[in-house]
């Protein structure tokens, strides 16, 4: 049970273990595994968990071995609740993926939108909060999904919560229908249930 068990690329391998990571959590052996063959996933998983590199490794392994560039734009989208995850996975990705040569942005509002929008058509892979992610698809010419591959809905029932529905329900409205979406949630209530059935096909599932 350790990651180099995993179809990993060496410098994944390399990332993981310069950040002290030597073995898989169950979730991320899970999803590592059926991420990688391009499957839909709906994780029912806690913080803590290790969720994040679970779904921050398919989103590398994939991009690399596409040898996606940053004329290919943006390739992977996460979308989170709040701006301090966003910022954690943000950092999380930068550690992890410091052997990988792509270009992360962050959209999470707070900051003027003119000072996120012109650097959007350089990002590979895009972090951010629901509205934020919503405006720039409306507003922003720059922000191009239309080879987007990867959707991560992370903490989908606390987006939910926070009156987020009808915004994420527009946001996978606009996003290319050929595409891998991993939906994580701790919760399964009815409304993750609604989310999962617009944005998800043909979903494995993974639980811990
Ligand atoms: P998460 O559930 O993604 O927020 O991760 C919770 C914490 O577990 C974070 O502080 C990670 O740095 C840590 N973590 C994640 N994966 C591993 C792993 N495979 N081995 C050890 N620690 C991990």
């Amino acid at each position: 049970n350790s990651f180099d068990d995993l179809p990993l690329s060496p410098k994944t391998l390399k990332g993981l273990k310069e950040c002290g990571y030597t073995k898989p959590t169950d979730i991320q052996r899970e999803t590592i595994k059926l991420g990688l063959t391009g499957k839909d996933i709906l994780g029912a998983a806690q913080t803590g968990s290790g969720k994040t590199l679970a779904f921050l490794i398919p989103i590398l392994e994939r991009l690399y071995c596409k040898q996606w560039t940053r004329l290919d734009g943006l390739g992977a989208l996460v979308i989170t609740p709040t701006r301090e995850l966003a910022y954690q996975i943000f950092e999380e990705l930068r550690r992890v993926g410091e052997h990988h040569e792509f270009s992360a942005g962050l959209i999470i509002g707070g900051k003027d939108l003119k000072f996120e929008r012109n650097r959007m058509d350089q990002c590979n892979i895009v972090i951010g909060t629901p509205g934020r992610i919503l405006q720039h698809m409306d507003e922003n010419p720059l922000f191009d999904c239309v080879n987007m591959e990867i959707l991560v809905l992370d903490e989908a029932d606390r987006c939910l919560d926070m009156g987020f529905e009808q915004t994420m329900n527009a946001i996978v409205a606009n996003l290319p229908a050929k595409r891998q979406t991993l939906l994580f949630s701790a919760t399964q209530t009815k409304s993750v249930r609604d989310l999962a059935r617009l944005s998800l096909k043909n979903p494995a599932y993974v639980s811990v």
